[in-house]
C-alpha cells in the first residue's frame, strides 16, 4: 500500500471522464488499497481514482464518524439508477479543491449499481451523508467538480486563488 499524491485544480485531468473497469484484478485491488490509505491520510471521506491521476471508474468512501469503527466501502463502475425527488443540502469540500466549501443541493436518496472488490455486481440504496458523498465521487468519474455548480466567474476566482496560494518549495524547473 502506498499514499499517492492528490491532484488539485486547475489540473486538466480532473475534467476528464474515467474509463470503466473490465475485470477486477490485482492492479484494481492494489489501487483500491492505495485510495483508502490516501483518503484516510488526508482525512477525507471519499476519493476517486482520478484524484490520484488514474482515469479508472473506481472510488472509495468511508463516512463513519471518528469515534466509530471504520467502514471502508469501494465502488467499481458505479452508476446511479434512481434518485429521490427529496433533496438535502451539505456544505461540500473536495480534496482536489483546497480550502473551498460550497453548499450543494442533491437528491437525498440514490440507488447505485456497482461492482465490488470481488468482481460481484451489487446494488445499494443510500441516504444522507453516504448518498451525497457517493454522488460527489461519481461526479468525479465524469469529470465534474463541486465548483461546476457555481457561475463561471465565481469558479475562476476560486481557481485563481488556489493557484496563487500553492507554494511548493520542492518544485524545480529544469
Ligand atoms: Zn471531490
Amino acid at each position: 500500500m502506498s499514499i499517492k499524491d492528490i491532484i488539485t485544480v486547475p489540473n486538466e485531468m480532473l475534467k476528464r471522464i474515467s474509463e470503466p473497469i473490465e475485470k477486477v484484478g490485482t492492479n484494481e485491488k492494489k489501487l483500491i488499497n492505495d485510495l483508502f490509505e490516501t483518503m484516510y491520510n488526508s482525512n477525507g471521506i471519499g476519493l476517486a481514482a482520478v484524484q490520484v491521476g488514474i482515469l479508472k471508474r473506481i472510488l472509495v468512501i468511508d463516512v463513519s464518524a471518528e469515534d466509530e469503527k471504520k467502514n471502508p466501502l469501494s465502488f467499481i463502475n458505479p452508476s446511479i439508477k434512481k434518485v429521490s425527488d427529496e433533496t438535502s443540502i451539505y456544505e461540500e469540500g473536495c480534496l482536489s479543491i483546497p480550502e473551498t466549501f460550497i453548499e450543494i443541493e442533491r437528491p437525498k436518496i440514490c440507488e447505485v449499481e456497482y461492482i465490488d472488490i470481488d468482481g460481484k455486481k451489487r446494488n445499494l440504496k443510500c441516504d444522507g451523508l453516504l448518498s451525497t458523498c457517493l454522488q460527489h465521487e461519481i461526479n468525479h468519474l465524469d469529470g465534474k467538480l463541486i465548483i461546476d455548480h457555481l457561475s463561471k466567474l465565481k469558479k475562476d476566482i476560486i481557481i485563481k486563488k488556489i493557484s496563487k496560494s500553492k507554494r511548493n518549495p520542492d518544485r524545480i524547473l529544469v
